[in-house]
Formats: structure tokens, sequence, C-alpha cells
């Protein structure tokens, strides 16, 4: 069983040719209401690669929230954690412009509200197999939970995205972590003190090394792409769902569930299911 504590978020997703100037107003192209956030993407990932999941977050009160909720619990994921906090859900409000370039701008809302944890939360991360993490909440939240955790025997698996500075003693609480390329070069040698760290190459599909120095290598699936958003949050998922099968085998699910992703329009509605991920392993 995999507990996230993370974000879940509302995507405004608005397809412009050309980006307006300042004082300008265009005609866009095209609109979606996509739900999304990394913690919600990662719990449902994890759930359809076959996991128990259970989400703890919140949601905002405005009209957002029940579709958020919905999604989270029409995928099977636990919702009981989830709660309801006054003022707006986490937005994100993303334009695509003719060139397919995004620009995004995140508003934290109901996810910057998750500055506690209830002993109800605590109690699942403890009987919980591992905790999965992003950092769309405040880190104080994640290095709560991530404390808990490591206190009950329940693996801490860390995904620092967006990628930031992160406390020294939080690092000391993390027992696997899942970076990009980007954030590999970003964070540099405090990854060193991480006993398990995945490395996504994209493409090139995933590395692996351990604390004993041990490596693994995934190629990348050949796939047609069609939009690769989401693609790291559904590796991650997957990872998680059967990191306890081996590092080897962990990585040829998430290299397959992350590729799959690739070949559908949107985040969460292209998280591929257990019986996809399977046909298609190699
Ligand atoms: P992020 O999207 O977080 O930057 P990556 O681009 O490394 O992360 O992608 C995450 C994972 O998704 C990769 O490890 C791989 O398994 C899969 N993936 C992403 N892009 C492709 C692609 N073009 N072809 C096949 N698999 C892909």
């Amino acid at each position: 069983r995999i507990v996230v504590v993370g974000s879940v978020n509302m995507d405004l997703v608005t397809r412009v040719r050309r980006r307006p100037e300042p004082g300008e107003t265009v005609a866009g192209e095209g609109f979606a209401l996509v739900p999304g956030g990394k913690g919600a993407n990662q719990a449902i990932a994890a759930r359809r690669a076959g996991a128990e999941a259970e989400f703890v977050g919140a949601v905002g009160d405005d009209v957002f929230a029940a579709e958020l909720r919905r999604v989270l619990s029409d995928s099977g994921v636990g919702t009981e954690q989830l709660r309801t906090v006054a003022g707006p859900s986490g937005v994100a409000a993303i334009v695509v412009d003719g060139g397919g370039e995004n620009t995004i701008i995140v508003v934290g809302g109901a996810n910057a509200a998750m500055t506690e944890l209830t002993p109800a939360d605590l109690d699942a991360i403890a009987a919980a197999d591992t905790l999965m993490c992003q950092l769309e909440i405040p880190v104080s939240t994640v290095l709560a939970a991530a404390r808990h955790a490591r206190a009950h025997d329940t693996t801490v698996l860390l995904n620092p995205s967006p990628v930031r500075e992160l406390p020294p003693e939080l690092w000391a609480e993390i027992d696997v972590a899942v970076v990009n390329e980007g954030e590999a070069a970003h964070l540099g040698t405090v990854l060193k003190a991480v006993p398990h760290v995945i490395t996504t190459l994209g493409a090139a599909g995933a590395n692996y090394r351990g604390a004993d120095g041990e490596t693994r290598s995934h190629p990348g699936v050949p796939v047609e792409v069609v939009d690769t958003t989401g693609a790291g949050d559904t590796f991650t998922g997957a990872l998680a769902a059967h990191w306890h099968e081996g590092p080897e085998t962990a990585l040829s699910w998430a290299c397959t569930a992350g590729a799959l992703a690739t070949t559908k329009l949107g985040a969460s509605a292209s998280i591929p299911t257990r019986e996809a991920i399977e046909q298609a392993l190699v």
C-alpha cells in the first residue's frame, strides 16, 4: 500500500496561436479543464499499475473541488484523508502556443494550506509500505511525513519536483529518490546520501544506483509520442507500485508505463492500466 502526501490541481489548459502581449486580448483556439497535480497523478499511476493507493491532501471550497475528488475516487485511490479547506483549489493556468511551447502558472491554493498532518494521516503513513511525496506542498509537511514514515518502517520515496533547495534533515529521511536529468544536475552531490536513486532519461529510459554501488539501467521503450505531459508522474507511480519486487523489475514497469503515458494526450487521462503495461512489458 502506498500513501501519497501531495498536491492536486485543476489544470486550465488554453491553446493559442500566439501569446498576447501585455494589455492585449487574443482569441484562443481551445480550452480544457484537466485534473492534475503531481501528487494526484502519481497516486493514480500507482493505483493503475496495481498498488493500493491513498491520497493525503487538500482541495478548496470552490467548483473544482468536487471534480478533483471524483477523479481520485473513480480511479480507485483512497480519499478518506482528502480534506476541504476554505479558499481556492490548487490550479495551474497553462498556455500552449502554436509552436507547442508551454507557459505555466501554478497557484498553490489548498495545496499551500497542507501545513498540518492529522493523527489519521499519520496512522495511514505508519500502516503503509511506501510514502510517496513531491514538492508541490509545504516542505515542512513533507519532512513531518517522511520522519513519521521512517519511524514506522515505511519506505520513503521522494520525487523532488519542482526542484529546489531542501533542508539536509529531509534528505536524511529519504530511501528512494526519483529525478529527471535536470533535477539530478540541480541537486548534484546531495543525491549521493540517498540509498536508492533513479534518474529518468526521457526517450532513453532510466537508470538506477544503489547504496552498495550497484547500478542498473533500462532502455527507453519505443513508442509513437503524442504528448509527454505526465510521463514522469506515471513513471514514478509505477515504480513505487513495483518497488518491492526489486529495482530491475520496478524499472521495467516504470519505463514501460512512462512510455505508454506519452502515447495519449493529457496527464491523468494518459496514465496506463496494469493490463496495458503488462502487455507492453519487455
Ligand atoms: P520528466 O517528464 O519528468 O522530465 P523524463 O522526460 O525523463 O521525465 O520522462 C520520464 C519517463 O517517461 C522516462 O524515464 C521514460 O520511461 C518515459 N518517457 C518520456 N519520454 C519518452 C519518450 N519519448 N519515449 C519513451 N519513453 C519516454
